[in-house]
């Protein structure tokens, strides 16, 4: 449990980090809230040289406005995110859904981006940045570029940042008129990981949906949008039996696990019952 020997080394500014991560090279390791890092290097299950600690670069820290957009520093712990007046007026679906990782201490030290860069599909915050149509800011030594959520997410713990990146923001649109949201997560126990979740958006428009944006959570090796669901609801009454109908293609496109919390096609019952409920309180709050 004593992870590998490692040089460290903890930048104070983007630059640095950059720069950091350069002459690391592949070896090199950037270090968040360390919440998922750390059991990995002292389980051996990762022994990189370097340790790059970006937990301290204040520029990648805290929430601020950005036009029609809020800019959420990669650094932001999950207790910071949630508490954010800007989070809560502005994306409340990210607020409700934090609130749901982990315990206390774990929301203390965990970061939004460390979250996000992990990539865990049972990770809450994957599926909700995807509703949201969210855009990750990345720097390396090409400058910075942004990369929509819709390609961020690769694969199992594999995201589209270069070994020679660091995510210093997530950009989330506003939400504008009309739209509202909610999270509804299933685990065995309060404050343990998804066995599947939804992130639902909803937008009404005289009486009805008009337009709805699905995140699924733990339904695949990455975290997933349900194109199928969203179809199914746009145009439809805000009824039990309409929202029901369109959830029942919620597993559509999915390749959900089977694991020792669930087999697949238990996780496809999941998905379509939590999208009836996250759907419905969405457009009912
Ligand atoms: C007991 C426990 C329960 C948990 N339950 C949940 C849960 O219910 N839901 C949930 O969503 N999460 C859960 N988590 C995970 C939690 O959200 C972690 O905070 C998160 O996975 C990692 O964030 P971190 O800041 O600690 O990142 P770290 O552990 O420091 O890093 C994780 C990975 O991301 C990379 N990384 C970190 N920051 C950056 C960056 N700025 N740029 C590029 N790469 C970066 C690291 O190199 C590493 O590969 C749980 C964790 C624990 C320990």
């Amino acid at each position: 449990m004593i992870p590998a020997e490692f040089e460290y080394t903890r930048p104070s500014s983007i630059a640095e980090a950059v720069a950091a991560i350069a002459e690391a090279g592949e070896d090199g390791k950037i270090l968040g809230g360390g919440q998922s890092l750390i059991p990995i290097l002292r389980l051996r299950l990762a022994y990189p040289s370097t340790i790059i600690d970006v937990s301290r670069v204040d520029d990648m820290r805290g929430v601020r406005e950005d036009g029609d957009a809020i800019l959420i520093g990669s650094m932001t712990t999950h207790h910071d995110v949630m508490h954010d007046a800007l989070v809560v007026e502005h994306a409340p679906l990210i607020a409700q859904a934090t609130e749901t990782v982990a315990d206390p201490q774990v929301r203390h030290r965990g970061t939004f981006g460390g979250a996000l860069a992990h990539a865990d599909p049972a990770g809450d915050l994957g599926a909700v940045a995807l509703a949201l149509g969210c855009e990750f800011v990345a720097n390396g030594a090409n400058g910075e570029r942004r990369i929509p959520a819709s390609e961020f997410f690769l694969d199992y713990l594999t995201t589209a940042l270069s070994p020679d990146e660091v995510l210093t923001a997530i950009r989330v649109p506003k939400l504008g008129a009309g739209w509202s949201s909610h999270y509804e997560k299933f685990n065995r126990v309060a404050q343990a990981w998804s066995i599947v979740a939804v992130a639902a958006l909803v937008k009404r428009e005289n009486g009805s949906i008009s337009e709805a944006r699905i995140g699924l959570t733990n339904m695949g090796s990455t975290p997933l949008r349900s194109s199928a669901v969203e179809q199914a609801l746009a145009g439809a009454d805000v009824s039990d039996e309409a929202v029901s109908a369109a959830a029942e293609h919620a597993a559509d496109g999915t390749n959900a696990p089977s694991d020792l919390s669930g087999k697949s096609d238990y996780r496809e019952h999941l998905a379509r019952v939590l999208t009836k409920r996250a759907v419905l309180s969405a457009a009912s709050s």
